[in-house]
């Protein structure tokens, strides 16, 4: 599938405030028109860089297009592939051109990744798996030495990189980690311990391993491994339902002696760094995504045009046509949420942690249902191993799993916007005794406080948001405007109403993710349409098109999330659930 690339595009970003949390501010009320519109576009130099590794990529992977299947069969990518990889410099994506990289941007590299993964969701994640999460941590916060010894390796892939942190007992509770890593007299440490699930783990020579450090639960730290130490082991190739070709295995260590100068950061900083790795590395899955939605739609418009049912096209059926926009709508949207997260990385923003976040729940789960509906255009073809579909529902079931599930995602999204809601109210609350105290700073905050209130009820601000779009999306930028101002004011009455015990109100706090997501998604789609020039052509009005109708999609779901936030049946839910789990089956029968 060859990707359009705009080489005429130039980066026009230059009022980001890097400071600002765009989903964030959301849950205040607020929405930060500076670091939405215009929207982002990549370099032209960059774009010169990414048409050339575009191009021979797409040679490459039509070369292998038929094999990839069987390598999904035969649970294995051939070494001649891996080698491949290497000559086309796809594991130095990343990697500045002093240590022998191409030095793409976070937003370059997704778009390989997006081309990648449109062909094959196995050698995406080879690649993405060294790339994203694998050495990330050596880019991030690696020392100069530290670099210069491992990155040129790494950067021609004589060195594969894989990210260790999953062990049995620890899986999205990452602090729980048991593998320890205890200090020696000589400044080096004795690792033992062992880690599941590791994605390249059979053919990576550089592990980024996190161990226990200190008694205290969660202390972690950040250790780069290396494959030929002694006492370093992999296990059998896990046998998988989907990314079959990828490979997975455990990696254990067993008194492994690890030098002083491969602790990477500070110890104790394991915990902060894994979680760096994983949020920077999140446009890495989306723009997998993306790809994946990419093909699954043109694999679906040409079976619906060609297959016919009753005398006619199946794509004439209405119901088979709404399918297909939906898919569009869906992509367009992931691709718009997960750019824009991928710029918000590479403009040097200090908190895109809840955005990267959103980005991640909502490409990977719209990629499940894209690929759910292709498989059902196709019918009983789509169930068939000898068409792709079957494969591509596979590869996509991960996504929603790995590098944070949905579920510990969106309490996260939540949390993180209630917490800066309540930072405000905590602030407001000091700031009533500082009136009396210290006038200056509390009558400050005050203000802050009623300036935010006053904007949610004028339509001051809504001017701002207005004239960021052209006027065929006016309505649309109200409707944000609207909901987000609803969103500051919920947050706010369930801050008040359970305090701290708001962590617990999980179904409470679903619904506030997904109110979020919906708003930024929503909001990024609204920036990137406005961004199209109005040629009068079709492309144009049908950007529009999806603008308009994701907004209208997304209005109806914030309705009903918000409405349930207030009256909903989940306490009888939750009744039901432990009776089920006390019965430990489904109790009932007809007999
Ligand atoms: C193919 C594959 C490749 C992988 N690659 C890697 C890798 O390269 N490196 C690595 O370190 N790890 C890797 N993993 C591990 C992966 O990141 C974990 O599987 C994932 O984090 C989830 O952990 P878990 O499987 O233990 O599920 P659990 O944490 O046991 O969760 C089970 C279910 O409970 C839900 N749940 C858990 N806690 C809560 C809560 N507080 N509230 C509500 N719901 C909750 C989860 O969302 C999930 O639905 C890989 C896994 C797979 C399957």
């Amino acid at each position: 599938m060859n990707i359009e690339l705009d080489p005429s595009s130039t980066p026009d970003r230059d009022e980001l405030d890097l400071d600002v949390s765009v989903a964030k501010s959301l849950f205040v009320g607020r929405i930060t028109e500076e670091n939405l519109f215009p929207y982002p576009r990549i370099g032209a130099d960059e774009a010169e860089t990414l048409a050339m590794v575009s191009n021979s990529l797409d040679n490459f992977l039509q070369d292998n297009q038929e094999e990839f299947p069987r390598w999904d069969r035969e649970s294995a990518q051939p070494e001649a592939f891996l080698k491949s990889l290497r000559e086309l410099g796809l594991f130095g994506l990343i990697i500045p051109e002093d240590y022998g990289g191409i030095g793409l941007s976070n937003a370059g590299y997704t778009r390989v990744v997006e081309q990648l993964s449109s062909y094959d969701s196995s050698a995406a994640l080879t690649v993405t798996a060294h790339s994203s999460i694998g050495m990330k941590g050596l880019l991030l916060f690696g020392t100069d030495e530290q670099k210069a010894r491992y990155l040129p390796k790494l950067a021609s892939g004589e060195m594969i990189a894989a990210f260790c942190l999953t062990e049995s007992g620890s899986g999205s509770d990452a602090a729980s980690v048991k593998t320890k890593a205890e200090k020696n007299q000589d400044g080096s440490w004795t690792l033992n311990g062992e880690k599941i699930w590791i994605t390249n783990g059979g053919i990576a020579d550089f592990y980024t391993v996190f161990a226990r450090t200190g008694n205290d639960a969660g202390e972690l730290s950040a250790f780069f491994v290396e494959r030929s130490w002694r006492g370093v082991n992999t296990g059998a190739k896990e046998d998988k339902m989907g990314i079959r070709a990828s490979s997975t295995t455990s990696v254990s260590f067993s008194d492994v002696t690890v030098p002083a100068e491969n602790l990477l950061g500070r110890q104790g900083q394991g915990f902060k760094i894994a979680m760096s790795i994983l949020n920077n590395g999140r446009t890495g899955l989306g723009g997998g995504s993306v790809g994946g939605m990419k093909a699954c739609i043109a694999l679906a418009t040409a079976q619906a045009l060609e297959r016919k049912q009753f005398g006619q096209s199946i794509a004439e059926f209405g119901l088979i046509k709404t399918k297909i926009a939906q898919m569009a709508i869906d992509c367009f949207a992931a691709e718009s949420v997960v750019w824009m997260v991928a710029h918000y990385i590479d403009s040097g923003c200090n908190d895109y942690s809840m955005e990267a976040a959103i980005s991640k729940v909502f490409a990977s789960e719209a990629m499940q249902r894209v690929a759910n509906e292709a498989l059902q255009i196709a019918g009983g073809n789509g169930y068939m191993k000898e068409f792709p579909y079957e494969q591509i529902v596979r590869d996509s079931r991960i996504l929603t799993i790995f590098e944070g599930t949905s579920e510990i995602l969106r309490l996260y999204i939540a949390l993180s916007g209630m917490k800066e809601a309540g930072r405000l109210m905590e602030e407001l609350a000091e700031s009533v005794e500082d009136v009396f105290n210290n006038p200056i700073k509390g009558l400050g905050v005050l203000s802050e406080y009623a300036g935010r209130r006053i904007a949610q009820i004028t339509p001051f601000r809504r001017d701002k948001m207005v004239s960021c779009v052209p006027a065929t999306l006016r309505n649309e930028a109200l409707i944000y405007d609207k909901y987000a101002s609803e969103l500051g004011r919920v947050a706010d009455v369930l801050l008040r109403r359970h305090g701290k015990e708001i962590v617990s109100k999980q179904l409470a706090m679903k619904r506030l993710a997904d109110i979020v997501i919906d708003l930024f998604v929503g909001l990024s789609v609204l920036a990137r349409a406005s961004s199209f020039t109005d040629d009068g052509e079709t492309r144009y009005q049908q950007a529009i098109n999806v603008a308009k109708l994701f907004t209208q999609q997304a209005k109806r779901r914030m309705n009903q999330n918000f409405r349930r936030i207030m009256r909903n049946e989940d306490d009888d839910l939750k009744q039901l659930a432990q009776f089920i789990f006390s019965e430990r089956a489904y109790p009932w029968d007809v007999l």
